[in-house]
């Protein structure tokens, strides 16, 4: 299959939300990463997501869709609590919400579960695409499976050039990692994965939420001694290990030692200028800037040649989307400086 780039002019829009349709994949840029997407009411074409990604088939799918409007094709028995999210101003946005499944949605989609997790992308060129296709669309990360999430469609074309119709370039990703994945069929609701929406600014429109074991904030509260072992996910071919904001003393230690052993290193922090002979990739000043490079600069180290990434965690902050970088950091990660 001949993969086609299209710039997001509305010719293009409008031939791609027809491939949707129709159950062709389409890669098109979201504010948190670029998705994947077909029809998700057509069971027999979802299954090519899965194996243009090489997916397992128990992990479930996103469903987007354009408005609110859409939401009763994906999900019933909405509760109050998703109404009251949808009416802040945290949706459209980074926010995904779990809800019962309508029975149109298949179980290919939601990897055999009673419950569909949807979300509204804020980014103008999905809006424009979901609503012209006018059906629910499920769409995980255009990436491989297990490497790290595409930010830009030159990301996307490297992992998946020849195994899908379509890619809208829409530029680089605005946020840079995925939505937060809010469980709303339990109470109290439960984050199931920290992504672009911080956790206070839900706690702020539906009082508290819970938080599963996959999450930084739950791991920070059992002190697990090294995170990083136990998963391996988000992540690059270099080994990644992470280093807490004020150990910049350990890291340069870890950095001299790995590279006297015939390792290549380099070094993501926020540091702003970086001194001296090692190498030391900013990325940029706040928690926001560091979500947006990370996975980018992931990729770039693979591409490089890089064999060790000592990523520096950004300071931890509710209010920002520290935790989720801190989350992904951790996933990525071999160990620690
Ligand atoms: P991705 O599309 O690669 O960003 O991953 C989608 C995320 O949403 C994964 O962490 C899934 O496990 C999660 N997810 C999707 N559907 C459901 C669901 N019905 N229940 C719980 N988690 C879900
Ligand atoms: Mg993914």
């Amino acid at each position: 299959m001949k993969t086609k780039l299209c710039p997001p002019d509305s010719a293009n829009i409008d031939e791609c939300a027809a491939a949707i349709k129709a159950g062709g994949l389409v890669a098109f840029p979201t504010e948190t990463v670029y998705g994947l997407g077909t029809n998700a009411l057509l069971e027999e074409k979802v299954g090519q997501i899965f194996a243009a990604k090489g997916r397992p088939a128990d992990n479930p799918l996103i469903v987007h869709i354009g408005s609110v409007r859409q939401l009763k094709k994906a999900a019933v028995d909405i509760p109050d609590r998703a109404y009251r999210l949808l009416r802040s101003p945290l949706m459209p946005g980074p926010l995904t919400l779990v809800l019962k499944k309508a029975p149109a949605i298949p179980y290919i989609v939601t990897g055999g579960l009673d419950t569909v997790a949807v979300r509204i992308p804020k980014n103008a060129i999905a809006k424009r695409l979901l609503t012209k296709a006018d059906v629910p669309v499920c769409a995980p990360s255009a990436n491989k499976s297990a490497a790290p999430s595409p930010t830009t469609a030159a990301h996307v074309l490297a992992d998946l050039d020849g195994s899908i119709e379509y890619i809208l370039d829409g530029g680089p990703c605005e946020i840079g990692l995925e939505s937060t994945v809010l469980d709303l069929t339990v109470d109290p609701p439960c984050i199931l994965r920290e992504g672009g929406t911080p956790r206070s600014a839900i706690e702020s429109v539906i009082g508290r939420v819970g938080v599963s074991c996959d999450t930084a904030a739950a791991a920070a509260a059992s002190a697990p001694k090294s995170p990083g072992a136990k998963y391996k996910h988000y992540a690059p071919r270099a080994a990644v290990y992470t280093a807490e904001p004020d150990e910049r003393a350990e890291v340069g230690r870890f950095y001299d030692r790995e590279t006297a052993a015939g390792k290549r290193c380099v070094i993501l922090s926020m540091t702003e200028t970086p001194e001296g002979p090692r190498a030391e990739w900013p990325v940029g000043k706040t928690a926001a800037d560091y979500a947006k490079r990370l996975f980018a600069y992931f990729r770039r180290a693979d591409e490089a040649g890089y064999d060790v990434i000592i990523a520096v965690k950004p300071p931890h902050n509710a209010d920002d989307v520290s935790e989720a970088v801190i989350n992904r950091l951790n996933k990525a990660a071999v160990g620690r400086v």
